[in-house]
């Protein structure tokens, strides 16, 4: 076992202990444990959270733990030389100002990547703490100005600071692995040890009260545990804003988002509905309606909803933009593909009476150009003759990738002769010494473009036959000029003339 190993297995055992203590005193018979051993207990979670976040270089974590082991050595030293628990101030500002740097550490462990991730949890935890400030909040408010309401309502506030925390970690999918579960768990034992406080005040029955400070101490030997499972040099750069953790939790984020989209779909309306029907509830029981903080709370998360919509708008339209450019677009040389040029012969032979013309075109020996030259140079001619002929041809004429080395050409309001002169642009665009031949075919009356395709096809063997680097046209006019060596099947791009291009 390595130096480092050992140190981590020491931390995880102190923290399991600091845990079974934590029970066993809250267990024992009342007064059975001497105050010095409770003390002692109360103060090692917290410190060793100190020690073990100072040693992973989490600075935030570190003061939070130490600061709050000197509030309890404050708390517990008073206790023991005064005989009573103190009501020493001091004390809560340790307690408070050590839960806000463990808030502010777990802020910036539990950064998301994902927009939109901060306004979810925004809406799931806004409509609860909205209740919870009027339930709460509101009295303590109500009451006398002093240190003792002007904690709790920090308390309150990091409370829910600490929840969106959490929650947000959740959304975006960043509480997968084990340290980060020991973060989850331990927060949620702060808010339910908070809360628990908070009851107190209220009403717990007696026997649960030596059980209040159970909560915190294994939070805090939970919170040590995970920064002891973090590895080293994560933790170096935990706090950071490298680039990479954030692309890193973008990643994270996008996997989960499709699984948790569903839970959000009821988790958010639920909770932005929650102000709303505590107003509701609380006029149809009769008691005082708290309209200020919960009819603004419910047009808060109206707000917030709306944006949220918005955005969900947002992201639809452009994905079902970029769907359709995947459907219809051809990747390799970016023309539109077969689909749509099915497409737009049918909407273009539905016109009826306008000239309309149609060209299939193919590479000749263009496997060869594969097999001498390489797949990726067959590709680059692909590239390359499309975008030649986009050139040459006029806006108006569509262009397709058919499949393959093959392409159909579309020609709305073009006579025989236009039709005619503009493949032989095409025939002439190819990059030398390759070259193309097609088949091209004006509409007939009645024809569907099934019908026009197979005789384009059938005029591009043709072409194939008579020699390659031709147009074969329906109207029987003679074959384009061949040109010049490229011509005829002896001079197919085979070895000789790839390796002349390359
Ligand atoms: P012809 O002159 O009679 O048209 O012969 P050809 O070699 O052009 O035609 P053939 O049908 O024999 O070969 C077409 C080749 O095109 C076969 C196939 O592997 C290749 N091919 C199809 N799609 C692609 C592609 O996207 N990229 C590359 N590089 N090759 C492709
Ligand atoms: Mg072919
Ligand atoms: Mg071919």
């Amino acid at each position: 076992m390595t130096h480092r190993t050992t140190g981590t297995a020491v931390e995880l055992t102190a923290a399991a202990a600091c845990t079974c203590a934590a029970v066993a005193v809250a267990a024992a018979p009342a007064g059975a444990v001497p105050l010095l051993v409770v003390a002692a207990i109360a103060i090692a979670p917290p410190a060793l959270l100190g020690v073990v976040a100072g040693r992973r270089r989490r600075p935030w974590a570190a003061a939070g733990g130490s600061l709050i082991a000197a509030a309890n050595v404050l708390f517990y030293g008073s206790w023991v030389s005064g005989g009573a628990p103190p009501q020493t101030p001091l004390v809560h500002v340790g307690y408070v100002l050590g839960y806000a740097a463990l808030v502010r550490s777990a802020a910036l462990s539990a950064r998301v990547g994902r927009r939109g991730t901060t306004l979810d949890a925004t809406i799931v935890v806004s409509g609860p703490a909205l209740v919870v400030l009027s339930a709460l909040a509101r009295p303590l408010l109500a009451q006398e100005p002093s240190l003792a309401t002007a904690t709790s309502l920090l308390y309150l506030c990091l409370d829910l600071a600490l929840l969106l925390l959490v929650v947000r970690a959740a959304i975006g999918g960043s509480t997968a692995r084990l340290p980060a579960a020991a973060v989850v768990l331990a927060t949620v034992l702060l808010l339910g040890g908070n809360l628990a406080y908070l009851l107190n005040m209220v009403w717990l029955p007696p026997s649960l009260v030596p059980w209040l400070a159970v909560p915190f101490a294994v939070a805090y030997s939970l919170l040590a545990a995970g920064c002891a499972l973090v590895p080293r040099e994560a933790s170096a750069t935990a706090g950071t804003s490298s680039r990479e953790t954030a692309a890193r939790s973008w990643r994270t984020a996008h996997q989960t988002s499709a699984g948790a989209s569903r839970t959000m779909l009821v988790l958010l309306p639920t909770a932005a509905c929650l102000p709303a029907a505590a107003l509701v509830v609380q006029g149809a029981t009769g008691h005082a309606a708290d309209w200020l903080v919960l009819g603004c709370g419910a047009v808060f998360t109206a707000v917030l909803s709306t944006v949220r919509l918005h955005a969900a708008l947002r992201v639809a339209a452009d994905q079902a933009l970029r769907l359709e450019q995947l459907a219809h677009r051809d990747e390799l040389t970016g023309l539109p593909n077969r689909r749509r040029c099915s497409a737009a012969a049918d909407a273009l032979l539905a016109r009826g009476s306008d000239p309309a013309a149609l060209a299939v075109l193919d590479l000749d020996g263009f496997k060869a150009v594969n097999d001498t030259l390489g797949h990726d140079a067959g590709d680059a001619l692909l590239r390359e003759a499309s975008a030649a002929w986009r050139r040459v041809l006029p806006p108006t004429a569509g262009l397709y990738r058919w499949g393959g080395e093959e392409f159909v050409v579309l020609l709305a309001d073009a006579d025989v002769a236009r039709a005619e002169d503009l493949l032989d642009d095409v025939r002439r665009a190819v990059p030398r010494p390759r070259t193309v031949s097609a088949g091209l075919v004006h509409r007939r009356p009645g024809e569907d473009f099934h019908a026009l395709l197979g005789r384009a096809d059938d005029l591009l063997y043709a072409a194939k036959a008579a020699g390659r680097d031709r147009v074969r046209s329906d109207t029987g006019a003679p074959d384009a000029p061949a040109s010049g060596p490229a011509s005829g099947p002896a001079a197919l791009p085979g070895l000789a003339a790839g390796r002349a291009l390359a």
